[in-house]
């Protein structure tokens, strides 16, 4: 079942985080990867982004499995960017059999105070970078008759938080989106599916920026502060959950055994998804 010798997988946003994780774990189960990143702070985005020698450790990583990687600096929101790393991927390896468009970014504000910048990269990577991963990827696929796209969202892509109205705009749009793939690659080979995490331990959540969103009543709030917020979001009384827990998900929805899984939304949220009728 969780056996991806000689697929070929790509992962956006790979330099850290779960995307690390879900790229390196791919690589342990035989596949090679293609693996991006923008590599630079965003002048919306309060906290540092993923950077060149994070994407090159991740190419190790999965090198060191003894799988080939090609990584590459190229941000998601450019589709031209994407149109070429998929075109390069595929003269280098053949392919892409599976896209994980895991990359994305966190900021917010209340409504009348969300900068125009600040709505414009949320969407922009979020939410229109998933979209250029999937039309860079999905006429080969088709035209293959096999792929296996997972995108990420987040439980806020099926609830809403205060303050957060465009990262909620770009998580729920996501799922939209990935549904009307589902539908459209139905009979090519091409399955489209979701997960939705919750709280899951990385830079986007462990900074500063992040923890004075959530203790606004404090000046200098630390991780203990954060906990007890974070923990009520969830179901279950942790506040955080590991990168490997969502990688699990991305494993499974990637398998050529789930052919017949397509158009759903898969959490791993610790619970949170049970509060939600969608
Ligand atoms: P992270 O910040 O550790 O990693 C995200 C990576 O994406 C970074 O390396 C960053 O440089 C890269 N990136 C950002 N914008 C990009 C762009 N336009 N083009 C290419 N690369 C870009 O965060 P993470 O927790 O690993 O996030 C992975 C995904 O999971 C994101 O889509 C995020 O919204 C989602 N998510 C995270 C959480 C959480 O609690 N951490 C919860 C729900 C959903």
């Amino acid at each position: 079942m969780d056996d991806f010798t000689d697929r070929v997988a790509l992962v956006t946003g790979a330099a850290r985080g779960q995307g690390r994780s879900h790229a390196v774990a791919l690589a342990e189960r035989g596949a090679d990867l293609v693996i991006c990143d923008r590599c630079e702070d965003s002048a919306a985005v309060a906290y540092p982004l993923g950077t060149e020698a994070e994407l090159a450790e991740t190419a190790k990583l999965v090198e060191a499995t003894g799988r080939r990687c090609l990584a590459v600096r190229a941000d998601t929101a450019d589709r031209a960017a994407m149109d070429a790393l998929v075109a390069r991927a595929e003269s280098e390896f053949g392919r892409i059999d599976i896209a994980v468009a895991n990359a994305g970014v966190a900021a917010g504000a209340p409504i009348h105070e969300v900068p125009g910048g600040q709505w414009d990269e949320v969407i922009g990577t979020n939410l229109t970078g998933v979209f250029n991963t999937i039309a860079a990827v999905a006429a080969g696929m088709a035209e293959r008759g096999y792929g296996r796209i997972v995108t990420i969202s987040s439980m806020l892509g099926r609830g809403a938080a205060p303050g957060q109205a465009a990262y909620c705009a770009s998580k729920w749009g996501v799922i939209g989106m990935t549904k009307s793939v589902a539908l459209e690659l139905a009979g090519r080979g091409v399955t489209a599916n979701v997960v939705a995490p919750g709280n899951i331990s990385t830079p986007m959540v462990h900074n500063d920026a992040l923890y004075r969103m959530v203790r606004p009543d404090l000046d200098a709030p630390t991780r203990e502060d954060v906990e007890p917020v974070l923990m009520s979001l969830h179901a279950q009384p942790v506040p955080f959950l590991e990168p490997v827990e969502v990688t699990r998900a991305v494993l499974f929805l990637a398998a050529e055994a789930s052919a017949h899984i397509t158009g759903t939304v898969m959490p791993v949220d610790a619970g949170a998804a049970a509060r939600v009728t969608a």
